[in-house]
């Protein structure tokens, strides 16, 4: 016997109610964004590696470690993405979205890829349901974005759930805010953790995610990028507060909150959920008004979130599973009526019934018993001296004319 293969380390496979709680968060997700004007994008599952690298930015994690890349056997460098950004501003420009009215508002849903450690809620092959508002720097796109989000996540049910909310403010602020930072971080280096010191000049705004109690402590009175911004920005962080008060949705000012991602400015948020434990985050995001001349584009605002298919389902106790009732299961007594029932089933999908024939070569018995356990509202039993049809709800049982089952499962017995 060879040994058998499993699915990659990190990754799951889909079956049964899971697959149906996806499929309703799915259409949750497809109602909400729809009916405030965002439509469905696909993009491909691999880019060009530059896309990610520039896009998403290179002292990141996400690229420094995370991304699956590799030689296309042409010579060219794809990665399996990563994350949905990139790519949805990438077709934005490949379009000529610009041309639209703005902002344009995309949402998709699908497969992403990390090669981050597994764990509880954190996969190496996950899904997310994403939405971007391309091409306006309006304040109540960012609060019209995050509502949106609070709203498919009231609507899923997900539990324990926190908001956190801060701005980052425009690349110049952040520069100057970054080189404070750098200084102050140097000046208490001995107390900071290797990981930290290290990224000083990389990535000092990660210091504020670290668990290292010396790093903690040093940043409890950090200098914040909150009280740095230039009026504008904090004015249009005052508005997104504004408009989130007046949607009456909660939140919480976090000013150390850092998304993993380089391209933010202004505003970021993030949902957790304390239902998840370690791997709290259930989705978030904010706006990158740099991100599309990073990718060669004009300058371009937009603002959009990414939520965990996987981390939202975990989170969200009660999932609505409701496969379609079976209407009507097809038994019949004898092989020669085999012909016959597979028509009557066939036809029976065809006008739009659900409707299950005999597979397993049960005995009638056993069809009857299977016809049971699928909930069948009515069983037509196919025999040498006639159909008989069922009525599993009343008990009633009636012999009816083959050609007349159909009408009686749209009416009844
Ligand atoms: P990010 O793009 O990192 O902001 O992630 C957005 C959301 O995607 C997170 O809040 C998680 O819900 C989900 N997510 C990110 N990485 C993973 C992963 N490796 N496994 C499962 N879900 C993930």
């Amino acid at each position: 016997l060879s040994e058998r293969i499993q699915a990659p380390r990190g990754t799951f496979d889909v079956l049964g109610e899971a697959a149906l709680a996806r499929k309703s968060l799915e259409d949750t997700s497809r109602g909400i964004l729809e009916r405030a004007g965002y439509t469905r994008i696909e993009t491909p599952t691999f880019e060009s590696t530059a896309l990610f690298a520039r896009g998403v930015g290179e002292s990141t994690d996400v690229v420094q470690k995370e991304m699956y890349s590799f030689d296309d056997g042409g010579g060219d460098s794809i990665t399996l993405r990563p994350e949905g950004t990139a790519p949805v501003t990438r077709a934005y420009l490949e379009h000529g979205m610009h041309k639209l009215p703005q902002p344009v508002k995309l949402w998709y849903l699908g497969p992403f890829f990390r090669r981050e450690r597994p764990q509880h809620g954190r996969y190496r092959q996950f899904a997310q349901v994403g939405a971007e508002a391309i091409g306006s720097d309006d304040p109540a796109v960012d609060a019209e974005s995050i509502l949106l989000l609070a709203e498919i996540l009231e609507a899923i049910g997900t539990t324990g759930l926190r908001l956190r909310l801060s701005s980052l403010g425009t690349p110049d602020t952040r520069a100057a805010y970054r080189d404070e930072l750098q200084a102050y971080l140097r000046q208490h280096e001995d107390q900071l953790s290797r990981d930290v010191r290290e990224r000083i000049d990389l990535n000092p705004l990660r210091a504020f995610d670290a668990d290292h109690p010396g790093t903690q402590r040093v940043m409890a009175s950090a200098p914040l990028l909150l009280d740095r911004l230039n009026a504008e920005d904090a004015e249009h962080f005052a508005t997104v507060k504004q408009l989130l008060d007046a949607a009456d949705l909660v939140y919480e000012v976090d000013p150390t909150l850092v998304r993993g991602l380089d391209y933010y400015t202004r505003t970021v948020f993030e949902f957790t959920s304390d239902a998840l434990g370690a791997q709290s985050g259930v989705g978030g995001g904010g706006r990158y008004d740099g991100l599309i001349e990073e990718i060669g584009g004009q300058h371009t605002p937009g603002m959009g979130w990414a939520a965990g298919v996987e981390r939202i389902l975990l989170s969200s106790p009660e999932q609505p599973t409701a496969p379609p009732p079976v209407e009507l299961y097809v038994a019949y007594a004898n092989p020669e009526h085999r012909t016959e029932a597979f028509r009557l089933a066939a036809d029976a999908r065809r006008a739009g019934h659900a409707a299950r024939l005999e597979l397993g070569g049960r005995s009638l018995k056993g069809q009857l018993k299977q016809a049971d356990r699928t909930g069948a509202r009515y069983v037509a039993i196919l025999g040498d001296e006639g159909t008989a049809l069922k009525d599993m709800e009343t008990g009633e049982q009636r012999e009816v004319e083959t050609s007349t089952v159909m009408h009686h499962i749209g009416r009844g017995l």
